[in-house]
């Protein structure tokens, strides 16, 4: 592969540099990962010529025989590992798949029930510059302002008075598991579906060390590429009842040509995540989280929700005197990826924030533990504490091409 990509030297030399970048930087941001070989190779595949508009065994175009057969394989796959009666694995990221599955349940205008951007929901999730928030009446709910924990008697409460079509549960910056019993008893007596949006949380739902929303769940949409370790891209599962509806709302509704070669992929991380090994790896991300917030909080550190029970640590940045956009780029100085972002009631705007959202997904897959999380929290609170002193973010940078190099990726990628 590497010497083709060569022959055009204007894309080669970027993408080199962020080969170098992957390799030799500490990815903290807790959405994103690092795919095995199989995986990497399956993207990239020859699946990616071929023209598949419809399902297995009602194509639009000819020629499908085993392209159907690897799509079938991703989708019982999918439904085996999460414990579901129905998948679709074809929308091309998580926002399709939240798309497709508000074209199945609600129509245009109904009311959506889903927590506040600011408190960690995800901008499908009824943002105003979003669709989601354009094209439905979104009610948002908030978390508890004292321990930042979800208040399922508040959720009951705004649900009883507006009686929403849909509940949305999940979330981008939330960091404890979320009791979906709780969810579905309230969707009941309010007569809404339950919509749980597993994006973040897939991998460590699939790994057994998050509940699972299958009992309750009536819809259930994920991205393959957070904790699930997959190509980027996303799917749906459903109860029976309603795999019609979400089949038509993804394909002919808002998606043409599926990404073969990206379904592919997806088999093989549903494959990969029914293995013995992901449940190690996923009770490791987990022991990486909470050991890297215990460190933190060791270094004095505020942590939203006080600390963390999945892949997830919001860091509130305030009694350092420092904003969520000032940290992440004084980080980046120093290749230690992180993104900011808003912390419930955020005195600052979006676009500069007083949060940090790290995670422990990639280092994990890089084979990281405990120990190393302490020393990443050090390396952390030393580059914040020499935000403006590039010689020392220099010294940082170098410690952290020492530690990641112990702990290679993809080595011989384009020897
Ligand atoms: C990441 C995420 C999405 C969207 O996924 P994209 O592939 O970026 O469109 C949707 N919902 C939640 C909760 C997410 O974390």
């Amino acid at each position: 592969m590497s010497l083709n990509l060569k022959i055009d030297k204007e894309v080669f030399e970027w993408y080199y540099k962020e080969w170098r970048r992957q390799e030799e930087g500490l990815e903290l941001i807790p959405s994103e990962n690092y795919v095995s070989l199989a995986i990497l190779q399956a993207s990239g595949s020859i699946l990616t010529n071929k023209y598949s508009e419809g399902y297995p065994f009602k194509r639009y175009y000819g020629g499908n025989q085993f392209v159907d057969q690897i799509e079938l394989l991703a989708i019982e796959r999918a439904k085996k590992l999460f414990n579901m009666e129905h998948a679709n694995v074809q929308p091309h990221s998580g926002s399709t798949a939240n798309m497709a599955a508000y074209f199945a349940l609600a129509n245009f205008k109904d009311k959506i029930m889903g927590l506040n951007l600011q408190h960690g929901g995800h901008l499908t999730h009824g943002s105003a510059v979003n669709f989601s928030g354009k094209l439905y009446t979104f009610i948002s709910y908030g978390v508890d302002l004292q321990t930042h924990l979800l208040d399922y008697d508040e959720i009951a409460r705004i649900a009883d008075k507006e009686k929403p079509k849909i509940i949305v549960c999940g979330y981008t910056a939330y960091p404890r598991q979320i009791d979906f019993a709780k969810f579905s008893k309230i969707a009941k007596e309010c007569g809404s579906y339950l919509m749980v949006d597993m994006a973040h949380i897939a991998g460590l739902i699939a790994g057994e060390v998050h509940p699972s929303p299958s009992l309750y769940a009536d819809v259930i949409t994920s991205t393959t590429h957070k904790t699930l370790r997959g190509p980027r891209g996303a799917f749906i599962l459903s109860k029976n009842q309603y795999a019609q509806a979400i089949d038509k709302a993804v394909f002919p509704g808002l998606q043409g040509g599926p990404l073969e070669n990206q379904i592919m992929a997806k088999a093989i991380c549903f494959y990969e995540a029914m293995q013995p090994s992901f449940k190690v790896y996923a009770a490791q991300i987990v022991k990486n989280a909470k050991a890297l917030a215990k460190a933190l909080l060791d270094l004095n550190y505020d942590l939203i929700t006080g600390g963390t029970d999945t892949h997830l640590i919001l860091i509130d940045l305030r009694s350092k005197g420092l904003t969520g956009k000032e940290a992440q780029e004084v980080l980046d100085k120093a290749a230690i990826t992180t993104n900011k972002n808003t912390i419930p009631n955020d005195p600052q705007s979006p676009f500069v924030t007083s949060g940090l959202r790290i995670g422990t997904p990639a280092i994990t897959t890089r084979g990281m533990k405990e120990q190393e999380m302490e020393q990443i929290a050090h390396l952390i609170d030393q580059a914040l504490k020499n935000k403006n002193d590039l010689v020392k973010l220099e010294q940082i940078k170098e410690k952290v091409r020492k530690l990641t190099a112990e702990f290679p990726i993809y080595p011989n990628l384009l020897n």
